[in-house]
Order: C-alpha cells, then sequence, then structure tokens
C-alpha cells in the first residue's frame, strides 16, 4: 500500500472578490456606504426554483431543508426598492463596468464583445431574490509573481451581496446596505499549493487591482474565496477568507485535512471496504436512559435519538491521521451546519459517559457489527430527521476520501463544512438588463489608461525620496503614496519623515489599541503641518496622535492639552542647567561619559518637546564648560 500514499501535493485556484470604487451601487442609484442605523425590515423565506434545463440545485435545496427564513434589515440611505427586489434593477453602472474593464485589460485579459447580465442562482438569504447578478468582462491573462507565470482565468463584475448580522434558529438576520455593491471578481488558474506561494500571488494581485486606482479600500472591501484540490481530487470551495495574512494558514488546514481523509479511505480500503453501507434506528427509549448526560438531556427535552449505524468505520472516526484531523470532527460539522449541537460516535463512547453494556445495547438495535461505527444523532425531532440523510451521505463519502464541499474560512484560518458543492445548474440570463456591446472606442479608451506596473511605481518613489524599497512599498500598499509626495513638496520635510508619520506611526498606535478612523488622512496632514510649522517637534507626534485619537479632540487641542507646544531654545537651557546641576558629581567623576544617562534624562524631561539634535548640542555644550570648571 506504500505507493498508494498521496504525495500531498495540493492545487489552490484563488478568486478574489474586490469592492470597485463606485458613486452607486451596480443596478441602483444608492450610494455604496455602510449604515449605521438600520430602522426598516422585511422577512422572506426562498424556495428553490427549477432552473431552465430542469434540474435542482443540491446547494439550494440543502439551504431551503433549514426551513428557516431571512430577515433583512435596511435604510433608506443606503438601498431603495431594488435592493428588497420590489423593482426591476435600473441599467447597469457604467462607471462600475468601465472599472471591471480596466481591471481586465490591465490584468491583460481578452475583453468580450458583449457584456450579458446573468443570474447565479444563491440560496443562503444573502440576495432578496434569490440569485446574484454576475457578467463576465474578460477572459484568460496572466501576471508574474517573483517570476512565475499566474494564469487569469476570468475576470467577472457582480453585485455584492447583502451583510450578514447574525442568526438564531428561526432566522438569519442581514444588512442590505451592501447588496448590489459594484465588486469584481477575478479567478486565477490554479496554483500548486505552497501555502506561502498562495499568499503571495493574492498579495501580488491585490497590489494589481490597486494600481487601476479604481478599487475601494478598507476592512471588508477584499475577500478570497479559494478551490483546493489535492493530487487531482475532487475540489473544495473555500469561501470568505479576509485577512491575506490568513490564506497561507487556511491552505496548510486544508492540506492537513485532505491528506487525514484520503489516509481514512486507505485504511478502509485496506480493510476490503468497499461502501460504508449505513442503517439507521430510533434509540431513543436506550438515550432516556443513557449514561450521557447529552443524551438523556435531548430525550428529556422531548427531542429523539437515532443511531447510524457504518459499515467497516469502527476506529476511524477518532483516529487523527494528522493533528486535529478527524473523520468525527467531519460529521459532526455536517450536524452543526444542519442546526444540531454534533453527534457522538463509537470511538468516544466511554468519554461521553456511554459504557460497554449500553453499547452492546446500541449495537445490537443498530445491527452494528465490531467492525463498525455507530454515529448518534440527537436533537429535536424534526431537525434530527433532516439532518440524519446528510449524515449518511457524508459517511458514505469516505470511500472516496475528500467529498466536493463548499467550507467557509474561519477568523483563525481554519475551515468548516458550510454545504454540498453547487451543481452546474446555477447560471441564468438575467432579462431584466439588455446585452451591452463593447466598442472599439471603450477599447482605446483602456488601452489609454492602464495604470503604470506597481512595482515600477514603487521603484520609483524609492528611488526619487531616497527611501527604503521597504518603507516605499509601504506607502504604496496604505494607499497614501500620492499624498506622501503632494505633503513632501508643500511642507519642505525631509521624505523619510512624512513617510513614517503616514505610515509607520498610524501602524504602531493601530497597535497600541489606538482607532483607526482617528487617524485619519486629514489628522496626520495637520500634525506633519505642526511639524513643519516648528509648533512640535517630530518626537512629539505619537503622543499628539495618541490623544487627539483617544479624545476625538482636534490636533491643535490635544497639541495644547498635553502642554507639548515646542520648547524654543532659552527654555532647553534652562532644562539642561538643572540637570547638569542636579547631577554635579556624575559630571565631575565621569565627565564626556555622562552624556548618555543625562541625556535621556533631558529629553525625558522635554517629553518630545525639542529636537533631540538640539538638546544634544546644548548638552554637549553643558559638559565641555563644566570640564573647564572642575
Ligand atoms: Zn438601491
Amino acid at each position: 500500500m506504500e505507493d498508494k500514499n498521496p504525495s500531498m501535493e495540493l492545487l489552490v485556484g484563488l478568486e478574489i472578490h474586490q469592492q470597485l470604487a463606485c458613486s452607486t451601487k451596480l443596478f441602483c442609484k444608492c450610494p455604496p456606504v455602510k449604515s449605521e442605523l438600520l430602522p426598516y425590515s422585511f422577512e422572506r423565506r426562498l424556495r428553490p426554483a427549477q432552473s431552465e434545463t430542469g434540474g435542482v440545485d443540491p446547494a439550494a435545496v440543502f439551504e431551503f431543508s433549514k426551513g428557516r427564513s431571512n430577515k433583512y434589515f435596511w435604510s433608506p440611505e443606503s438601498s431603495c426598492l431594488v435592493e428588497a427586489d420590489e423593482e426591476p434593477p435600473h441599467p447597469l453602472s457604467a462607471e462600475g463596468l468601465d472599472s471591471a474593464l480596466l481591471v481586465a485589460r490591465t490584468l491583460g485579459s481578452t475583453i468580450v464583445d458583449e457584456v450579458h447580465v446573468m443570474r447565479k442562482i444563491v440560496i443562503d438569504g444573502s440576495n432578496t431574490g434569490g440569485f446574484q447578478r454576475t457578467a463576465v468582462v474578460g477572459l484568460g491573462g496572466a501576471f508574474d509573481v517573483g517570476g512565475m507565470r499566474v494564469g487569469v482565468q476570468s475576470v467577472t463584475l457582480e453585485e455584492d451581496a447583502a451583510r450578514i448580522l447574525g442568526e438564531d434558529s428561526n432566522s438569519r438576520h442581514f444588512a442590505l446596505d451592501r447588496l448590489g455593491v459594484a465588486l469584481v471578481e477575478v479567478a486565477l488558474a490554479p496554483v500548486m499549493g505552497d501555502p506561502e506561494l498562495v499568499g503571495r500571488v493574492a498579495l501580488h494581485l491585490g497590489r494589481i487591482l490597486r494600481s487601476t486606482g479604481r478599487v475601494a479600500r478598507g476592512l471588508g472591501t477584499i475577500r478570497q474565496d479559494l478551490n483546493v484540490s489535492l493530487s487531482g481530487g475532487r475540489v473544495i470551495e473555500v469561501k470568505g477568507v479576509q485577512k491575506l495574512n490568513l490564506l497561507p494558514k487556511v491552505v496548510q488546514y486544508e492540506l492537513a485535512r485532505q491528506s487525514a481523509l484520503v489516509q481514512v479511505a486507505l485504511k478502509l480500503r485496506e480493510r476490503g471496504v468497499r461502501q460504508v453501507g449505513c442503517a439507521t434506528t430510533d434509540v431513543t427509549g436506550v438515550a432516556s436512559g443513557s449514561g450521557s448526560n447529552v443524551l438523556r438531556g435531548k430525550v428529556a427535552e422531548g427531542g429523539k435519538v437515532v443511531a447510524v449505524s457504518a459499515r467497516g468505520l469502527n476506529g476511524l472516526l477518532g483516529w487523527e491521521p494528522s493533528p486535529g484531523m478527524r473523520l468525527g470532527k467531519e460529521v459532526a460539522e455536517v450536524a452543526r451546519a444542519n442546526s444540531l449541537g454534533g453527534v457522538i460516535h463509537s470511538d468516544e463512547f466511554r468519554r461521553q459517559g456511554i459504557q460497554q453494556d449500553e453499547e452492546a445495547l446500541l449495537r445490537k438495535l443498530a445491527g452494528a457489527g465490531e467492525g463498525d461505527a455507530i454515529i448518534l444523532v440527537a436533537g429535536p425531532s424534526a431537525q434530527v430527521d433532516a439532518c440524519v440523510p446528510r449524515v449518511v451521505e457524508r459517511l458514505r463519502e469516505t470511500v472516496s476520501g475528500v467529498p466536493a464541499e463548499t467550507r467557509a474560512a474561519t477568523e483563525s484560518g481554519e475551515t468548516r463544512y458550510m454545504r454540498p458543492r453547487p451543481g452546474s445548474q446555477r447560471m441564468y440570463p438575467e432579462t431584466d438588463i439588455p446585452n451591452i456591446g463593447v466598442t472599439e472606442q471603450m477599447l482605446a479608451d483602456l488601452a489609454k489608461a492602464v495604470p503604470q506596473n506597481w512595482e515600477a511605481r514603487v521603484s520609483r518613489l524609492a528611488d526619487a525620496y531616497s527611501l527604503s524599497k521597504d518603507m516605499a512599498l509601504k506607502l504604496y500598499d496604505s494607499g497614501l503614496d500620492t499624498e506622501f509626495e503632494i505633503l513632501g513638496k508643500e511642507l519642505k520635510l525631509e521624505p523619510s519623515v512624512v513617510a513614517s508619520v503616514l505610515v509607520d506611526v498610524p501602524a504602531r498606535l493601530a497597535r497600541e489599541g489606538v482607532r483607526q478612523e482617528a487617524l485619519g488622512l486629514e489628522v496626520l496632514a495637520q500634525v506633519l503641518r505642526a511639524v513643519a510649522g516648528g509648533i512640535i517637534a517630530k518626537e512629539a507626534v505619537p503622543d499628539v496622535l495618541k490623544a487627539a485619537g483617544s479624545s476625538g479632540r482636534g490636533v491643535e487641542d490635544a497639541i495644547r492639552s498635553l502642554g507639548l507646544e515646542r520648547a524654543d531654545e532659552s527654555k532647553i537651557r534652562a532644562v539642561i542647567a538643572s540637570v547638569l546641576s542636579r547631577h554635579a558629581r556624575l559630571v565631575r567623576e565621569k565627565g564626556d561619559a555622562a552624556f548618555a544617562p543625562l541625556m535621556g534624562e533631558a529629553m525625558k524631561e522635554l517629553r518630545g518637546r525639542a529636537d533631540g539634535a538640539v538638546v544634544a548640542r546644548i548638552l554637549r555644550e553643558g559638559l565641555q564648560r563644566a570640564g573647564g570648571q572642575y
């Protein structure tokens, strides 16, 4: 069997969803703003419709089977009747289309002759109409990441989904403000799944997108999905990686998870099990007197317990072929996606309080032999009935290793089961929107708008202003590179000082917990003006920003309240004279070597109100004079 061991080669296809910076949403005139107050709401229940080819999407059936409704909260400042699906969509935003076309052109994609808006079935409730509008604008293309060519499959203009607010057992709650916001989806050709490489590719693509100047910035404006498959196996879709630095973790997690599932399948083959036969039995009677508190509790609440026997799986549900990866965990996730708390399987019976005699009874009732496993599904009757077929389906898939499914990325970089993978029945034409021809004139205008390569831009910043490559890159990534150039010219400050105040200081303060919103460009520019005008020393910048950030007061106020107006030379002289006289003995004994400690003390006393170079000069003079005295 040794040669059957998987080579653990992972293929990863990235899909990046990036909001576009537009003045309106894609199919109405509402502005793309986030609403803090959502005073109105309505409720909907979506059902899976047959597509035109007669099929029904398995993902749609799955979501519908959960039997929940969706509640939408909205504000007239950010939503209208289009988002509520009460009014037909307005014509496609020309601004959104132009931006998506520019992204496609920048990536070297072939632009389509005609843009066709399609409806893609979405039934998780995130779209009020049960579909998302989407239009391919470009196909093909490529870019280089550190000498490696990465292919582009497609560039698509889409409307964003509603924002999830939360859920209870009966309904999911959404905010409509994000629904309909224009976004561009870039689907990349699969790359070998070296986790770090996947992170680098995403970072690079993000920079290309930002080079167009047409994309939105900030948290929640970019989202990565991954299509992951192991050694040509079935494709797992991982949705919603929000932070770039989580991508390598997610890939690593999937590599370990999928490898473990392949190991379980190999074990089954060794055991000669070609099919995992399952049988289900109601064991509520036994569970009412179970040694497991969980089971007794479920029965006491009026629920029921079903035992699923699984042929040949004994010992494999609790087995960890890689750390933390167990088949039992996978089955529990399926139960959780179906509104139950999880499952109890026979590999953990003792730990759950189910003793040998109870297990023997369960095995007898469920018809499970020694080599078989038992999975107990417990909870409210209707939910158990809906969940058991899903659990059976998952157990049967064990022989094939990794079942195709859609998973969600967690905040810690793991993934969890969401639903089966959608079928191919998901797209049909949006007849409310006419097709849009791409004209020669549009193509000519696009060719002129293609931005400078971002790497060239970073090199130019570094060279022109004698910045380190790293600082130039940080400036570019912050999106403040143009402002940096403008402010530098206006204020005649050292470029490195301007760059540090725009990029490094805010990053450091953010780590110390200062609100990012308090460190906007206008505030940073005011502080820089105060430095340029000689009102404060550059050493005082962090304190001023911290005070302005935590109090919400203006920069001027913060300077005054901190007493941080720059000390003039006579003030500095007075402070140094007092430091020298307090430490006369130290000066006598150490001479010039007293400089470092006294410098520290003087700077502490001046609390950033003075330029370090001036303090040092005056202190040196003082020490020299003192040397003459003693
Ligand atoms: Zn609207």
